[in-house]
């Protein structure tokens, strides 16, 4: 489970940044990240851009995205990775925290909860018996 929700606010966070974080209730994270990314795109973005907004709406904004220099489509896909890794971080550290009091081995296949008791991962049928268990 903790994995599935890692992966959906990682991926919302690749949509928009700020967004993976607001799946995840950091409302101040996610505010921070939308304000960077805001404000980000409004100092790399030419001013043709701008002006396409203001003049012709989405069509000219899907029109002028289309000739954006390369170092602009860098600097953005580089927050939305960023925050992605951020938002999957979060995650990944807030559901360890929480769930600290039954911290057991998972399948490194699919992230679930092994059984001690068994062999085999009880979600993905994948064998552990054979790995290291030093945890
Ligand atoms: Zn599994």
């Amino acid at each position: 489970m903790t994995r599935r929700r890692a992966i959906i606010a990682g991926l919302l966070g690749a949509v928009y940044p700020g967004l993976g974080h607001v799946y995840l209730r950091a409302w101040f994270r996610a505010g921070s990240w939308f304000v960077l990314a805001v404000v980000t795109v409004a100092v790399v973005l030419p001013p043709s851009m701008i002006e396409a907004a203001e003049a012709g709406g989405l069509d000219a904004i899907i029109a002028a995205s289309r000739d954006l220099p390369m170092a602009v489509m860098v600097v953005i896909t580089g927050i939305r990775l960023l925050n992605a890794i951020d938002a999957i971080w979060l995650a990944l550290s807030a559901s360890s925290k929480v769930a600290g009091s039954h911290e057991g081995p998972t399948c490194t296949k699919c992230g679930g909860e092994l059984d001690p008791e068994l062999e085999f991962c009880p979600w993905c049928s994948t064998e552990v018996g054979a790995s290291d268990a030093s945890a």
